[in-house]
């Protein structure tokens, strides 16, 4: 489909209205990022706002001939309200039952954002409107001189949801990107030695993988936590509590630490430190260089998990 989008105002003497936030630096803001998600979901975009005129209808005039000359399909005017610091919400112009088959979508999917529906509306004295050929919408975004819609808005949402009324779909998930808690966990299960399903280390990557959710996953049977991949609260507590090192003795310990311990030096982890463990701890402190004395000290942590 061919859109022809036009950010109103930005071209003086045609300038929006200033409120909590600038009108025209908003339609630019939210045009630029709407024409950019329409090419990247395949159609053709035609920018009709003009770099130069003389007067307002000038400015408005040159928009329509603009989209008139390019055969656009669809021309999307975009703008933004003011009136007197109370009203608040989003309101689509249009002309034509085809413009409103566009404006009720568009409206509604901004409306879920958290905006007040003040509904399509006939825009039947809107310059853009009446002088373009083909179906025509108009969207008052919000209210740049209401305090609820500017604490409401985010250009990138309000893109998107334009885009979704416009096209019906919406836009694909960004990347994920690095988060910190991640490189934690990544980090931490690997002082662990758990590796994921395949036998491997886990890249640090910061992002929540396959690997690092099986992993996890590993980790939560060792300790016999509900092993469901998820590194909440209790999963990360108990990594915790096996980096405080604690002393650990034959006939003594037991709970997580222990079965970590099992599964390090490779007997049943069941959580009971008993003669089968002692002899496999006795092996692997004498395998290290430290007394064989079965106690878990912090030079055998060290040897564990550094
Ligand atoms: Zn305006």
């Amino acid at each position: 489909m061919k859109f022809g989008i036009d950010y109103g105002h930005n071209c003086p003497p045609d300038t929006g209205a200033s409120g909590i936030r600038s009108e025209d630096v908003m339609t630019k803001d939210v045009g630029t990022r709407l024409m950019q998600k329409l090419k990247a979901a395949g159609h053709q975009v035609v920018n009709c706002v003009p770099s130069s005129a003389s007067s307002v209808v000038g400015s408005l005039s040159q928009r329509c001939n603009t989209a008139n000359s390019s055969n656009v399909d669809l021309y999307v005017s975009i703008h933004f309200n003011a009136f007197n610091g109370s009203a608040n919400g989003t309101e689509v112009f249009a002309i034509s039952d085809s413009g409103r088959k566009y404006a009720q979508p568009v409206l509604n999917s901004i409306v879920k954002l958290g905006y007040f529906n003040r509904g399509v509306k006939n825009g039947s004295n809107l310059y853009v409107l009446r002088n373009t050929d083909m179906p025509s919408i108009l969207i008052e975004c919000a209210f740049c001189d209401s305090e609820k819609d500017m604490d409401l808005y985010d250009p990138e949402k309000m893109a998107n949801a334009i885009l979704e009324g416009l096209t019906g779909k919406t836009p694909p998930p960004p990347p994920p990107g690095k988060d910190p808690n991640i490189v934690k966990l990544q980090q931490a299960l690997n002082r662990l030695k758990i590796t994921d399903k395949n036998g491997k280390a886990l890249a640090e990557t910061g992002i929540k993988d396959a690997s690092t959710e099986s992993a996890t996953q590993k980790f939560q049977k060792i300790t016999n936590l509900s092993s469901d991949g998820v590194a909440g609260p209790i999963t990360l507590t108990t990594i915790n509590q096996i980096f405080t090192k604690p002393i650990l003795r034959p006939n003594h310990a037991g709970g997580p630490a222990v079965r970590y311990l099992q599964f390090r030096v490779g007997v049943d982890t069941d959580g009971v430190y008993g003669d089968s463990t002692a002899a496999a701890v006795a092996k692997f402190q004498k395998a290290n260089g430290l007394t064989a004395d079965g106690i878990i000290g912090p030079q055998t942590w060290t040897k564990l998990i550094g």
